[in-house]
């Protein structure tokens, strides 16, 4: 099956959400690390990340940043199957998976990045769902595959215990999983 492409939203000098000792750029890369090595476990390799390490893309500011990981995407990676941003979303926010419906998306990546958000939906909160969002993420970069941003939680959840990481860890990758067993044997 193709390459996966994992996002952890933020990091380096823009940290995201924070709560306490909760930080969105810390959990992020966290569940991505978590995701990666379970999908890797059932033979969905090769996965890869936008980043291993607490940092940035160099951006003058937290929108620029996107804007330079949009470009380190698109000078890094292509042919892979699936781009997911992860994300944490403020105590006020709203949680959910996100996809692009704009004009600079094929068809194909629209239909796919629908069904691929619809089954992440359902594994991470029990509800298919057609929540579109139009985020520089989804919409400048250049493969035409099914991706998704995923606001996995709120930031004062309770991301300070290990099996809270874990199963929401494992609900991502159930819904990952779900969308490619559409496709692949695995
Ligand atoms: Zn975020």
């Amino acid at each position: 099956m193709p390459s996966i492409i994992l996002d952890p939203g933020h990091g380096g000098r823009y940290s995201g959400a924070t709560h306490g000792s909760n930080k969105e750029e810390e959990i992020t890369l966290d569940i991505a690390n978590r995701v990666r090595f379970k999908l890797i476990d059932v033979g969905a390799s090769p996965v890869y990340q936008t980043r291993y390490e607490d940092e940035d893309f160099g951006g003058v500011d937290g929108n620029d940043d996107i804007n330079k990981r949009v470009d380190y995407v698109n000078r890094t990676f292509s042919g892979y199957g699936a781009l997911i941003s992860i994300h944490v979303n403020t105590a006020l926010g709203s949680t959910g998976v996100y996809w692009y419906d704009g004009s600079k998306a094929t068809e194909y990546e629209r239909t796919e990045s629908r069904a691929l958000a619809n089954d992440m939906n359902l594994e991470l909160f029990g509800v298919g769902s057609v929540w579109t969002e139009d985020w520089a993420i989804l919409r400048d970069t250049w493969e035409s595959c099914p991706k998704v941003l995923a606001e996995i939680g709120q930031i004062d959840d309770e991301w300070s215990e290990d099996y809270y990481r874990e199963a929401i860890a494992q609900r991502v990758t159930d819904g990952i999983l779900r969308y490619f067993r559409r496709y692949y044997p695995i």
